[in-house]
C-alpha cells in the first residue's frame, strides 16, 4: 500500500475543478510524431513546415474549353468579322506532345491542357463557331465531340489578350514557397494542398488510442436481458463515442466485474495498446468500489493512481495517474452515467485532445441568458446542469434536473450550463455561461 500517506492527504482536501484539469493536462504531454498516409492524418497536428516542391501549375495551362491562339491573330475579331484560323490538332488535359503554333493557327484545347508553344491565349469554346462555320448551339456540342480534324478551320468572334484564360506556372504557388507551417491541424483543404504538391506522406501528432473500460458487477452489455438487480452498461458505449468524437481511436473494453483481481489483470492487458486509459464507476466511497481500491494501492513500479474529491457537481470523486511501465494516463471516472460525461468532457477530452498537439483543448463556452431559474446549487461547488441551448435567441434552458441518473436528458442536452462556486441560485433570465457540446 505504498503511497497510503499520500493519498490521505490529498483525500483530506477538495480540487477545484480548474486545479483538476491543470494536473491531469501538466501530466500530458503531446504524442511522438510518426509518419502517417495523407487520409490517416485528418484532424492531426503537422509537426513539419511543408515546403512547395514544384510550382502549381507546374505549366501554363487552360483555364477554359476553347482555342489557344496567338492574341495578335484576334485582336480584330468581331461578330461580323470574324477571325478564322487553322486548327492544326487537339491539346487534351494530360497530353505531353503539344503542337507549336503559327501565325494564322489555334489548338483545339481542353480545361488544364497545357498550352501550346507559340500560344499565348485562350478563346473560350463560346466566343467561337467551334470549327463548325454555325453557330453558337452547335459549337458547344462540337466542342465535346471527338477530335476536331486537324485542317478545319474556326471562326473566332471576340478578341482575346495576351494571357487570358491562362492559369499560368506558379500562380498559385512557387517552388520553395511554404505550403503550410508545423502546428497547422490537418483538414480537407489542407490535405488537398499537401496531394496537389505532391506529398504522400506527412510528420503529425498520431490520435491517441484511448481504452475505456467499465466497472460493476451489476452491468450487462445491451442486446442481453436484465436479471434482477442489473442494469444495462451505457457508460462505456457513451465515453467510447465521446472519445472518438475528441478525435481519438477508441477501443471499448465493456464492464468490469467488482472484483480487483479482474480489473488488475484486465488493465494490465489493455496497456499494450493504450496512450490513455479511461475507467467508469468505483471511485466513491462504498464498499465495491473496486477501481479505488485497487488502483490506490499501486506499488510505486507499477504507477501512481490519485483519488480526490473535487468541488464539483456531478462528479465529485475522480481519479487520475500515471501507470504501467510507460507512465499511461488513467482518468478514473464517477460511475453515474451524467458525472461519467461530464467529467469526460471536461478532463479527458482535453487531455485526448493535448495529446494530439491541437492548440484548442477545450470545448467552447459562451454566455447565455438562461430562461428558467435554477434553485438550490450547491454552495462550494462547480455545478454543471445540462441544458438546451438556442443559439439564435441566445437563451439555454435547463433540461431534467439535477440527477446524475438523468441519462435521457443529457441525450436531449447541448450544452451544460455552469453554475459557479459561490453562486447557489440563478434568477430566470439571468445570464450564464454554458460549454457547448457541438
Ligand atoms: P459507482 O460509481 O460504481 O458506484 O456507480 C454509481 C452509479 O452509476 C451506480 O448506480 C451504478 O450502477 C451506475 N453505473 C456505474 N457504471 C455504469 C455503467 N457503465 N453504465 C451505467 N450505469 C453505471
Ligand atoms: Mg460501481
Amino acid at each position: 500500500m505504498n503511497g497510503t500517506t499520500d493519498q490521505t492527504r490529498h483525500q483530506d482536501r477538495v480540487w477545484s475543478v480548474a486545479e483538476h484539469l491543470d494536473d491531469v493536462l501538466s501530466k500530458i504531454d503531446p504524442l511522438d510524431p510518426i509518419e502517417l498516409q495523407l487520409l490517416d492524418a485528418q484532424g492531426c497536428v503537422l509537426v513539419e513546415d511543408i515546403t512547395v516542391p514544384v510550382a502549381l501549375p507546374p505549366f501554363d495551362n487552360s483555364s477554359m474549353d476553347g482555342y489557344a491562339v496567338r492574341a495578335a491573330d484576334v485582336a480584330d475579331a468581331t461578330e461580323s468579322a470574324p477571325a478564322v484560323l487553322t486548327v492544326i490538332g487537339d491539346v487534351a488535359a494530360g497530353s505531353g506532345e503539344l503542337p507549336g503554333i503559327e501565325p494564322g493557327q489555334a489548338v483545339r484545347i481542353m480545361t488544364g491542357a497545357p498550352m501550346p508553344p507559340g500560344a499565348d491565349a485562350v478563346v473560350p469554346v463560346e466566343w467561337t463557331d467551334g470549327g463548325t462555320g454555325q453557330g453558337p448551339a452547335a459549337t458547344m456540342r462540337a466542342h465535346s465531340a471527338a477530335p476536331q480534324d486537324a485542317g478545319g478551320e474556326v471562326r473566332v468572334h471576340r478578341p482575346a489578350a495576351a494571357g487570358a484564360h491562362i492559369r499560368a506556372r506558379g500562380s498559385d504557388v512557387t517552388e520553395g514557397e511554404p505550403a503550410l507551417r508545423a502546428g497547422t491541424v490537418l483538414g480537407p483543404s489542407q490535405i488537398g494542398l499537401l496531394a496537389a504538391i505532391g506529398r504522400g506522406t506527412v510528420r503529425v501528432h498520431p490520435r491517441p488510442r484511448v481504452v475505456v473500460l467499465s466497472t460493476g458487477s451489476e452491468l450487462v452489455q445491451p442486446g442481453e436481458a436484465l436479471g434482477p438487480g442489473q442494469i444495462h452498461d451505457s457508460n462505456s458505449f457513451q465515453l467510447t463515442a465521446a472519445a472518438r468524437d475528441a478525435g481519438a481511436i477508441a477501443y471499448r473494453v465493456g464492464a468490469v466485474a467488482d472484483d480487483a483481481e479482474t480489473l488488475r489483470s484486465t488493465l494490465e492487458d489493455q496497456l499494450i495498446r493504450a496512450d490513455i486509459l479511461v475507467t467508469s464507476g468505483g471511485v466513491s466511497v462504498g464498499a465495491y468500489d473496486v477501481v479505488k481500491e485497487t488502483l490506490a494501492a499501486l506499488s510505486a513500479e507499477e504507477g501512481t493512481v490519485e483519488f480526490r474529491r473535487l468541488a464539483m457537481q456531478p462528479g465529485k470523486p475522480q481519479g487520475f495517474g500515471l501507470i504501467g511501465p510507460d507512465r499511461i494516463p488513467l482518468l478514473a471516472l464517477p460511475g453515474n452515467p451524467v458525472s461519467s460525461y461530464v467529467s469526460f468532457e471536461l478532463f479527458v477530452r482535453p487531455a485526448i485532445r493535448a495529446l494530439m498537439g491541437l492548440p484548442e483543448v477545450h470545448r467552447p463556452t459562451t454566455p447565455a441568458k438562461c430562461t428558467e431559474a435554477v434553485a438550490s446549487s450547491p454552495k462550494g461547488k462547480r455545478q454543471f446542469l445540462r441544458g438546451s441551448y438556442d443559439a439564435e435567441a441566445g437563451t439555454v434552458t435547463p433540461v431534467g434536473g439535477a440527477g446524475s441518473h438523468l441519462i435521457k436528458a443529457m441525450a436531449h442536452a447541448n450544452a451544460l450550463i455552469i453554475v459557479p462556486e459561490d453562486t447557489t441560485e440563478v434568477p430566470a433570465g439571468a445570464e450564464v455561461d454554458i460549454v457547448l457540446l457541438g
